[in-house]
């Protein structure tokens, strides 16, 4: 029944209906069109359903703090009145929110502010190539004010707390590291000296707001960094942060700089929580453990077992803004899961585009993507239950259509199939589940292990069809690629032949990376990737792709670019590398190039004169995830 998760906690004046945080995340849609009415429809449709607290994106307290274009900024006065019908209308909503006090110190980046990034010491950031300025005394002074200033205003403009950024490797957390504090006066050298300014910062804050409104501290449980703040220094922190006046710790894991992957798929669930545990024993004020909880029932046992008081979870709620109301009603088999792939939110925000969710294309899109019944209630067919296909079949459903999804396989899920069977992706198995469940529920009828084609009854007795048959391996243009030793991935993936000894991959791709994880996680160990290009890994995102590769690395695979294929023998690969031919004794090669689109039942079906759609990878494979086939099978179930 969730009864710690769903019983009231009280900070100060104010008591927050349970034990949920929504962690704060930068969603970007401040800078669109009309952002400021976007960002209200997304606080306001997660606050309609019961979360606690929502905490906003990071809020620069500065300019020169900002974390780049289009970030939330509460620098001026008259960011006041800019912010109030956002509280006003999460207040509506019946919801709380807290405004992020933040400034990023060294992970500012010049080109975005105008200005030069500043830091307690002008030691660059791996991730970012400017520089930062020395802040000097006044500056320092002047920043503790900035902060306090921005505290009053997310007072004024309705906000029911402020938590002041402290962890993530962003200024707050320069300052109490000795890696990035190298100053020799009251701001630097002992530890006592380097939490001077949050303490300070924390006074401050709290002499401006009064003794009635709540501030929360988001500090760094583990930095993750060498040489960095020792777990020592963290409880002792807490301690300190607790008597300058802070109601509530939430307990953040690693800087964006680390080489350690903190909140990806490849990281189990609830990983970290017992270093927010280890926090909560030091001090006599809540605890807030973050990163990895994607569970409900997880975030129930955490409270239950008393290793923390709230739980914050912030990607989950782009993924199911009605993650906790599901939860409360026992629906959780409803929910649809977040998977940690990064490959719509943080992905997005590192290419400066809003965020979004891949299994919830609706998320940041609130106010253009809302559901209509149809004007006219049709029959509709979807070919191929991959996730466009699952996408289309679902929100078709939901508008009132009468909807039949037919696949070939025994099995809905489509490539979520291979990707849920990598080492480190069992989460994809949540979204096939969500998936099956909705199906269920909207009483669409799935027809497994069917083929169809043109004369099939189903395509008679349908009014409209949406093809989302997927994609077809690409076969590389290879002299003896029709050797007995050569498999596709597919082939692989579904178990439909064995492989056996050396294994020569030819791709370097997101999928050849996941079928050499696949392979060795099977036991075999001599596995090598080739490709033409260089660069191994493309396709995947951003904030996951150097975490693959040196997963991969560390399994001993060996990645080969730069390859020039010239033929393939029962013996192996031969191949030209740097002008030198060799070969490559290989007992088994797997071709993983590339994948090409797979129209042709769309276009006879266009012939036979039907109303007919294609979505996903029947129409494109280039550039091809798992996001636009979603999407596209969004799109399609709003349109017919
Ligand atoms: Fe979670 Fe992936 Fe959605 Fe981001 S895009 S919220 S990581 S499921």
């Amino acid at each position: 029944s969730y009864e710690h998760l769903f019983s009231p906690i009280t900070l100060r004046n104010t008591t927050l209906k349970n034990r949920v945080m929504m962690g704060s995340m930068h969603v970007g849609l401040e800078g669109e069109d009309n952002g400021m009415e976007k960002l209200i429809a997304f606080y306001v449709r997660r606050a309609k359903e019961n979360v606690g607290l929502i905490v906003t994106g990071g809020a620069a307290v500065s300019p020169e703090g900002s974390g780049g274009e289009n970030f939330m900024s509460i620098a001026e006065e008259e960011d006041i009145e800019r912010w109030t019908p956002l509280t006003k209308a999460v207040h509506d909503a019946g919801g709380k929110i807290a405004l992020q006090l933040f400034h990023a110190g060294r992970y500012a980046y010049k080109s975005m502010n105008g200005t030069d990034p500043v830091a307690p010491s002008p030691i660059k950031s791996p991730i970012n190539p400017d520089e930062p300025k020395e802040m000097n005394v006044h500056d320092v002074y002047r920043t503790i004010q900035t902060f306090a200033d921005s505290a009053k205003r997310a007072k004024h403009a309705g906000f029911d707390a402020v938590e002041i950024m402290g962890s993530e490797g962003y200024l707050i957390n320069q300052f109490i590291s000795p890696v990035t504090n190298k100053r020799t006066d009251q701001w630097g050298g002992t530890f006592e000296n380097r939490i001077h300014f949050p303490l300070a910062i924390s006074r401050l804050v709290r002499e401006y707001v009064g003794q009635h409104f709540p501030v929360i501290f988001r500090m760094s449980g583990l930095d993750l960094i060498k040489d960095s703040t020792t777990d020592e220094e963290t409880l002792l922190l807490a301690q300190q942060l607790e008597s300058s006046g802070i109601d509530l710790l939430n307990i953040g894991i690693g800087w964006h700089e680390s080489k350690v992957p903190t909140i990806s798929m490849k990281v189990p669930r609830n990983h970290f929580t017992d270093i927010a545990a280890n926090i909560k024993d030091y001090v006599s004020i809540p605890v807030v453990a973050s990163n990895r909880i994607n569970q409900i029932e997880d975030a129930e046992k955490i409270l239950a077992e008393g290793k923390a008081d709230m739980i914050s979870m912030a990607r989950p709620f782009l993924a199911d803004p009605e993650i906790l109301t599901k939860a409360k009603e026992r629906r959780e088999d409803e929910i649809n899961t977040c998977i940690a792939c990064n490959q719509a939110c943080l992905d997005h925000v590192f290419e400066s585009k809003s965020a979004s969710c891949i299994v919830n294309p609706e998320a940041g899109r609130e106010l253009i993507f809302t559901i209509e019944k149809a004007e006219q209630k049709k029959n509709i067919l979807v070919i191929g239950a991959g996730p466009a296909g699952l996408e289309a079949a679902r929100v078709a459903a939901l508008r009132g259509h009468h909807v039949t999804i037919a696949d070939k396989r025994s099995h809905i899920g489509g490539q979520f199939n291979y990707s849920r069977i990598v080492p480190g992706k069992s989460e994809f198995n949540e979204t096939i589940r969500y998936y099956k469940k909705q199906l269920e529920k909207l009483k669409v009828d799935t027809v497994c292990n069917t083929s169809i084609n043109v004369d099939h009854p189903l395509v008679e007795e349908a009014d409209e069809i949406i093809t989302a048959t997927g994609i077809i391996p690409r076969e590389p243009d290879i002299p003896g690629l029709k050797e007995n030793n050569v498999l596709t991935y597919q082939d692989v993936f579904e178990e439909t032949a064995s492989v056996t000894g050396t294994v020569a991959i030819i791709g370097g791709g997101g999928i050849a990376c996941d079928l050499a994880s696949f392979l060795y996680e099977k036991g075999h160990s001599e596995i090598t990737l080739f490709q033409r290009s260089t660069t191994f890994g493309r396709g995947i995102g951003r904030t996951t792709r150097w975490a693959t590769l040196l997963d991969l690395k560390k399994k001993g695979i060996h990645m080969v670019g730069g390859v020039t294929y010239k033929k393939i023998t029962a013996k192996g690969l031969h191949i030209s590398l740097d002008d030198q031919e060799e070969w490559i004794e290989a007992d088994t090669i797997i071709t993983a190039s590339g994948q090409l689109p797979n129209p042709s039942l769309y276009h006879a079906l266009s012939e036979k004169g039907k109303e007919v759609h294609m979505i996903g990878g029947a129409s494109k494979a280039l550039g091809l995830n798992a996001e636009v086939a979603i999407y596209d099978g969004t799109m399609i179930g709003r349109s017919i």
